[in-house]
């Protein structure tokens, strides 16, 4: 059984009591671990790049989740090893950014980290952290925030699993741990797939489908994956199951489509791994084509189940939109579209390209961008699968040339191979997008020190609530 302690917050703003239980699977009260359990007073006098609020104590600084500059607070320091992890308890003089954070699950789920700040406050707090990174290059344009920061995604993930009660409950795992807080509504999630979840645990509760148990290894449903077109309204769930046997399939299908006519189709995962990433290899379709088709830009893009499609479409058009003004194209160029994903950035381009040429490591996704060409029917748009650094470099190699590079890397950045490649291309310009502004100052470095200038950058708020910030960066040959 885990150990859960109580939580209360105060602020004086309001002197609201925001009593929360917080996970503590992972981390047991300090007292148990026969570590200290300090209380300190502290003021808090910035913040983190993950928005957590810096305070000194003692010499240290501390960083707390949840508190704002200017602070005073109570906070609970407990030292782990050589580190001092920190907790708001109290908040004693509050700041004018604090805001109550509308979802009741903020204190425990961890997904958002932001929901404490005004919109006003998270614009500031993005804008300084992209800032300071990239003060060595050139000062940012104001950010583009969302006008309703709330129900974006449309992508949601839902964990299964029993309480206490052996009742059966869906929701995230709490920040760190592999302890699920059930969850009914996610205010940053298309609120749809919020609902089409709670058909699903009514269903397991009322029939003999049972969700997977980690510690058993017995059960059946482990996670389910919602994607929602936001502009056609299709909608795709995937049940990611612990095997391929699903019993009551026909039954499970057909009360849920009654519930939801909105989906459009459904598909079983099957992952039989000890495993954190979601979905396994086998996949079937259980109704529907498999996939689900949205509007962006413009073009109808097809996604399917294991294929990256960006989570904010609406905030994606105004990143794309500036991605492909960077571009500058006339008509004439080769674009080269690297980490392309299911190819929306290129075909977005081709319209005003010459010629693109799209690589992507995932199969999937590159099947997806193959058939988004043709139901587009765009000409002039070519998509391999592979290693987009070895890509460039074979590339290279072949003397072959490109005007434009736009690259799309994950979190981790690009690497030595595409960039070294990138240097030998020579393309013109070089249009950066990135969803980690310290992984792009990194190789923003790396393009400056090769011959090239930046001369825009672009953050755009992908991510409310949370800290994460995109931006899009344009460099040209020296
Ligand atoms: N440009 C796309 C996808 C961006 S996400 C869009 O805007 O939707 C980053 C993509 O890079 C993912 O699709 C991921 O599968 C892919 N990827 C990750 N590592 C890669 C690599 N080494 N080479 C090529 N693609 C890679």
């Amino acid at each position: 059984m885990s150990k859960r302690k109580n939580k209360t917050y105060k602020t004086n703003k309001n002197n609201t009591n925001l009593s929360r239980k917080r996970n503590t699977k992972n981390s047991p009260p300090a007292s148990s671990r026969g570590q200290k359990n300090m209380t300190a007073e502290v003021t808090c006098t910035g913040l983190t790049n993950e928005g957590k609020g810096l305070a000194e104590w003692k010499g240290k600084q501390l960083e707390v989740p949840q508190l704002l500059p200017g602070e005073k607070a109570e906070v609970t320091v407990t030292k782990q090893g050589k580190f001092e992890n920190a907790e708001l308890k109290r908040v004693i003089e509050s700041a004018e950014d604090r805001v109550e954070p509308p979802c009741p699950y903020y204190y425990e789920c961890g997904g958002c980290q932001l929901q404490h700040m005004s919109n006003n406050a998270q614009a500031g707090f993005k804008q300084k952290t992209i800032d300071s990174l990239m003060k060595p290059f050139r000062k940012p344009n104001p950010i583009l925030m969302m006008d309703h920061p709330y129900d974006y995604r449309n992508k949601s993930h839902t964990t299964f699993g029993t309480n206490q009660q052996r009742q059966v409950i869906g929701g995230l795992y709490a920040q760190n741990t592999h302890e699920i807080i059930p969850i009914d509504r996610c205010l940053i999630q298309d609120p749809k797939a919020d609902e089409i979840v709670e058909t699903i645990k009514d269903y397991m509760r009322n029939s003999k489908m049972q969700p997977y148990n980690e510690d058993t290894g017995r059960g059946f449903l482990r996670h389910v994956l919602i994607k929602v077109g936001k502009v056609s309204g299709e909608i795709m769930v995937v049940l990611v199951a612990a095997s391929s046997e699903f019993k009551g399939k026909n039954k499970f299908v057909k009360t849920v489509r009654a519930a939801h006519p909105e989906i459009t189709t459904m598909l079983l995962n099957v992952n039989k791994r000890d495993t954190s990433v979601v979905l396994g290899d086998q996949e079937k379709v259980l109704f529907g084509k498999g996939t689900i088709t949205d509007t962006l830009c413009g073009l109808k893009f097809e996604i399917s189940a294991k294929s990256f499609y960006q989570i904010n479409p609406s905030q994606t058009e105004k990143l794309y939109g500036k991605a492909i003004e960077m571009a500058e194209l006339t008509g004439k160029e080769t674009v080269i579209d690297a980490y392309c994903g299911i190819g929306t950035i290129g075909l977005v381009a081709s319209k005003e390209a010459g010629k693109v040429i799209g690589v992507e490591l995932n199969k999937d996704a590159v099947k997806d961008a193959i058939r988004n060409s043709k139901r587009n029917g765009v000409k002039n748009a070519r998509f391999y699968k592979g290693d987009a650094g070895e890509f460039m470099v074979e590339m290279a190699a072949r003397g072959e040339r490109a005007e434009v590079v736009i690259m799309d890397p994950p979190r981790s950045g690009s690497d030595e191979a595409f960039l070294s490649s990138v240097a030998k291309l020579k393309p013109a310009r070089v249009v950066y997008v990135s969803c980690n502004p310290d992984t792009q100052a990194r190789d923003l470095k790396y393009l400056v020190k090769h011959g090239y200038k930046v001369e825009e950058i672009q953050p755009v708020d992908m991510f409310p609530q949370t800290y994460h910030v995109e931006s899009v960066a344009k460099l040209t040959r020296k």
